[in-house]
This record gives C-alpha cells, structure tokens and sequence, in this order.
C-alpha cells in the first residue's frame, strides 16, 4: 500500500470528507529522531491530519499543523503540501517527566494551523487552545470555531503507521443536488464505527467502501504523499545573511566551516570562509546594465 490521500465528496449526503494512510513516510519521518512513543504517535497523526486538512484546500500551497507551548512538549510541527509533500518535527517542553497520552503531553498549549498559498496570496493562521482527549478532537474544535461547519476528525498512528478520516459538512446544498437531510448524522454514525486499528490495518479504499458503498461518491484522484524537506543550500545562505558577515565567520573559527544542519531531514549545509565572504559580496551589475556596455 502506497502512502495516498483520497479525497472525495458524498452528495446525497451533502459531505466531503479524505482518507489517508502514512506507512512509509510516517516511519522515515519519526525514526530520524530517537522520540518517545506518545510524541511520535502524536508526530504521526498530525502528519496524517496535516494531508487530510490539505484535500480541503482550494488552492496549491501547504498546510502546518503546530502544537505550541505545552509544558511537557515544546514543539510539535507537521506539514503537507499540495503537492503531496510531507515533513514533521517534535521538540521536548520543560517538563522532563516523561509524558505519554495527549492531555499531559499537550497541557497548556495551543494549536496552531497555518496555510500559506504557493503563488501570492494571504497567509492565513488560526489559533486555538489545545482542548480535548486526543488531536481529531482538537481539531474538531478548531473547525467549530474558525469554519464553523460540523467536523469529524479520526485519527491513529502506533510505531508503523499513520492513518486518519475526516468528514465534514458541506456548506449550504453543497451544491450537488438534492441532500439527505439528516446526511450529516448518517455519515457521522459511520464513521463512529471506524476503531483505531481499522483505521491503522485497512487501506483507504476499502475503509470508504465499506463505509460508504450505498451512497453515491465522486473520488479525487488519490495523491501520493511522501517525505520531502524544503531546505536547501539557498535557504540557509539566506539565513546566514541575516545573521551578518561577523556573526558568520565567528561560527567559522573554531573548525574551519560554519555546519548548518536541517532539523527537519538531518542534511547538513558547510560554509567555509570563502563562501560565507561570497555570501556577502556586493551583488553584481544587472544584464543590459552600464556594466555590460564596456
Ligand atoms: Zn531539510
């Protein structure tokens, strides 16, 4: 079973909703990093709901989902992008005591979704207080408060995978025909019958066959989702020229290179002397300038 998004709309019964499953890239994601079993659990379903919020976007950027702040669990990141790209990050809190489950993991803090579009446009973030017995049911919160359209957010991972489902009501008629109207409570009443290990063993597929074979259903073409980090050599060029040409060579002295390593899939980035100065050279005359006339 490849890793895939499936998207799909159910219009008798006026909801949308996907299905994912992360089994490949869920593993190369968590084992770059020795985490406790309750923070890559939880790294894994918010990778799995990161790829579920992205098949509700209406156009090509990326989706993060943040859990900021809590005291046992400084940082959590998970992000997809339209274009099926994944990558995902956890980072301890203060609390040295071991945390497991999602309430202490995730006491005090606050979920965070960012959407950025690819081309220009507004980047939109919502906060909420991080509320609930596991993430599906914080994220559930935060579509009752931002979209304010009724939400299911199922969602499992243990050491191998990462899966999750997600319905939510169309808003209005949806605009596909006539709708059930007691569609919402009859998709909610399915999914109510989806155990965390049948999310995690069945693929997509079968899971919204099984779910849903009486009901009409206009699939998406499934994306495939796999790991693929953003940094590049640029990037942290970038970065260094924030930090300025002193700051820069200081990093320089001790080893002979500045080392930049990506926290997200571990590439590391080496700066020696010369090409931190090139970083910061003046930048050269534009084509078709006075320069190019000598
Ligand atoms: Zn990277």
């Amino acid at each position: 079973m490849d890793d895939r998004l499936h998207a799909f709309v159910l219009p008798e019964l006026g909801v949308r909703g996907a299905a994912v499953r992360i089994a490949a890239g869920h593993r190369e994601i968590v084992e770059r990093q020795p985490y406790a079993a309750g923070v890559a659990r939880l790294l894994g379903e918010a990778l799995a709901a990161s790829a579920l919020l992205i098949a509700g976007l209406k156009f090509n950027g990326r989706l993060s989902i943040q859990l900021q702040g809590a005291r046992a669990l400084g940082l959590l990141y998970a992000e997809c992008t339209s274009a099926g790209h994944l990558r995902g990050i956890a980072r301890g809190g203060e609390d040295s005591a071991p945390a497991d489950g999602f309430a202490e993991l995730t006491r005090d803090g606050l979920l965070v979704i960012t959407l950025e579009p690819e081309d220009k446009g507004e980047r939109y973030q919502g906060v909420v207080p991080l509320e609930g017995t596991h993430l599906g049911e914080a994220l559930e919160g935060y579509f009752a408060q931002s979209e304010q359209l009724p939400t299911r957010v199922l969602l499992a991972a243990d050491e191998h995978v990462a899966a999750g489902l997600l319905l939510q009501r169309l808003p209005g008629e949806g605009g596909f025909g006539p709708v059930d109207p007691d569609g919402w409570n009859r998709a909610e009443h399915l999914a109510a019958t989806v155990a965390p290990a049948e999310l995690l063993s069945c693929d997509p597929e079968l899971l919204l066959h099984r779910l849903f074979h009486d009901v009409p259903r206009i699939d998406a073409e499934p994306l495939p989702l796999y790991p693929r980090c953003r940094c590049s050599r640029e990037k942290v060029a970038d970065v260094l020229r924030r930090i300025g040409r002193e700051e820069s060579l200081a990093a320089v002295q001790q080893s002979g290179e500045a080392v930049v390593t990506c926290e997200f899939c571990g590439k590391t980035y080496r700066f020696d002397r010369i090409d931190i100065e090139a970083l910061f050279l003046p930048p050269p005359p534009a084509e078709g300038g006075p320069a190019s006339l000598q």
